[in-house]
């Protein structure tokens, strides 16, 4: 028996090519196997502050194998027994009027976890409850409720409520945080009436889904939708390469297809006079790529660069974010600061002093942070960022938890945004294709690159560093905030979980010949690259200012 999960269901709503393509239960990309380890953050986290007297009906393999129950049942393609007895131990559970965790309802052959369920005497049934890493309601935990809605009663269990247990968009824990203010981080919403509803939806999806899986059906070859994904497109005969594709058309992504569906494929079939959409940064980009020229606004560059004030403090942070806050004072996905590397050039073209803060994984040491940085940076020059939002958000926050958000913001109003020429197109290069990122300007006009460094992106380097915290925690070798005690923990070991679980399960796989997970130095290096090359940048911005005009 093939088994499916709700996230089956999910997918196969959202596309159903994209489900087809998937390629088995677990997920292969790191945005996914993050989505899941928050999911399993927050349903232990929950569990563990409003279920602690429920009865743990997850099977005694996973558990002792550390594996949340959301993970466990994403192997319902190819452990069916244990699913089988999974749903008698709930079943029994039920019988017993039991409060439980992690029970497993069969529908058919469909799969679906209830993280916390107990009898409502008063109600004459069950109240269920999911545990969900969001900040809101969505629409997916609808269908989600109407599917366990659906099993449930199809068992012939009586049912009071089916909740959907959510975090404070806007809660920040702090050290004052009693259990009952912990608690009261989840929001509850009930969801009986709208599932009720979505019923009528939900069941001909399901059934449908259940269908195909059931004869592996392949779709309709006119199956497609407006989004236009290489998976359904593949690349259009008529795409030119690079460059030239109307797909690249910065921050016009909808321009580009309206284009293409109007049988423009290269930017220099564009009429210009014609197409009133066209911002003027996309019409600079057009007329770099025809002429193959790098445009610059010489004024635009010259004031940009001459706010730039000696020394120069070129600074970059990596960060971590995650569902249940780990540290007081933030709240549920706020980042948090954990590297920073920082690079002084006391005059124009002369070396770059390098210096970095890296902090104990799973540690507060914000205010050292805090202390670090002011001191390095002192009360002279420009503080050199790329992207000022969010560097200016990090340095808030280390000031704040230092008592200092004074200090913190005379530092924030010595920041300069190296990406502001790139993204006001003062200057724009024909090979960026509509793009401002520093790994996309960098090679074009320094050269360089990050061939070097492992690590390929920040999410990557978000991912590594959540994860040192989470094993710290998970080992108990963290400092007092992140300690085995703090309402955290036993989310940190569930999310650890998750990810040990998926490195065995896809080992080998393509995806996982390279781990995600970077070391602590992996991660310094490609920090360390950064600030470089702003330095470079600041260099190369320079000397197209002294290049004489063609
Ligand atoms: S374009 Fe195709 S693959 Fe992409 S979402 Fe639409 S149907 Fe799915």
């Amino acid at each position: 028996m093939t088994l499916l999960t709700a996230t089956d269901f999910h997918q196969w709503v959202r596309c159903r090519r994209q489900w087809k393509a998937s390629g088995g239960p677990f997920p292969r990309d790191m945005t996914s196997e993050v989505n899941l380890r928050e999911t399993a953050r927050t349903i232990a986290t929950g569990q563990a502050l409003l279920a602690g007297d429920a009865r743990d009906l997850l099977p005694d393999r996973a558990r002792e194998e550390n594996v949340p129950a959301t993970v466990r049942v994403l192997r319902a393609g190819i452990a069916p027994e244990e699913m089988l007895g999974w749903a008698e131990e709930t079943a029994a559970a039920v019988a017993r009027g039991e409060a439980f965790i992690n029970g497993l309802v069969l529908s058919g052959n469909l799969a679906l976890v209830v993280d916390w369920g107990y009898f409502h005497g008063r109600g004459g049934g069950w109240e269920l409850s999911l545990f969900r890493p969001a900040t809101g309601l969505r629409g997916i935990y609808e269908d989600e409720a109407a599917l366990l809605l659906e099993g449930w009663q199809g068992q012939g269990y009586p049912l009071a409520g089916l909740h959907l247990r959510y975090l404070g968009k806007k809660d920040r824990p702090d050290s004052s945080w009693s259990e009952e203010d912990w608690r009261g981080l989840f929001r509850e919403s009930t969801l009986t009436g709208r599932a009720g509803k979505a019923l009528k939806r939900v069941v001909p999806e399901r059934q449908e889904l259940q269908d195909y899986a059931a004869r592996d059906r392949d779709l309709p070859a006119d199956y497609r939708c407006r989004q236009g994904c290489p998976l359904c497109e593949g690349a259009p005969a008529e795409a030119p390469e690079g460059r030239y594709s109307v797909l690249t058309l910065h921050k016009g992504r909808h321009l580009g297809r309206d284009l293409q569906s109007r049988g423009i494929f290269d930017l220099r079939e564009i009429d210009q006079s014609r197409e009133k959409d066209l911002t003027e940064r996309q019409r600079r980009q057009i007329d770099s790529v025809i002429s193959d020229r790098l445009f610059i606004d010489r004024r635009g560059l010259a004031a940009f660069l001459g706010r730039l004030q000696w020394p120069l403090f070129f600074l970059d942070f990596e960060a971590s974010s995650q569902s249940i806050p780990p540290f007081q004072g933030l709240a549920p996905y706020e980042h948090t600061p954990i590297i920073a590397s920082l690079r002084c050039q006391s005059e124009p073209c002369g070396e770059s002093r390098p210096s970095r803060f890296v902090s104990l994984p799973g540690t507060d040491q914000r205010e050292a942070f805090f202390h670090w940085l002011s001191r390095a940076v002192g009360d002279q020059g420009s503080l050199v960022v790329f992207s000022k939002p969010f560097e200016s958000a990090m340095v808030r926050q280390l000031a704040s938890v230092a008592g200092e958000a004074a200090r913190g913001q005379a530092l924030v109003g010595r920041m300069v945004d190296l990406l502001e020429p790139f993204a006001d197109f003062l200057v724009y290069h024909p090979g960026q294709c509509g793009k401002v990122s520093l790994k996309r300007v960098l090679p074009l006009f320094t050269g360089g690159g990050y061939e070097e460094v492992r690590v390929r992106d920040g999410l990557q380097a978000n991912f590594s560093c959540t994860r040192w915290a989470d094993q710290a925690v998970a080992s108990g070798s963290s400092g007092a905030s992140g300690s085995s005690g703090a309402p955290g923990s036993p989310g940190a070991r569930a999310a650890e979980g998750v990810s040990v679980f998926l490195e065995g399960a896809l080992k080998g796989t393509p995806r996982r010949d390279e781990p995600y997970l970077a070391s602590q130095e992996e991660v310094c290096a490609y920090c360390d690259v950064d600030t470089r090359a702003m330095v470079d940048l600041v260099e190369a911005l320079a000397r197209l200012l002294e290049e004489p005009l063609s």
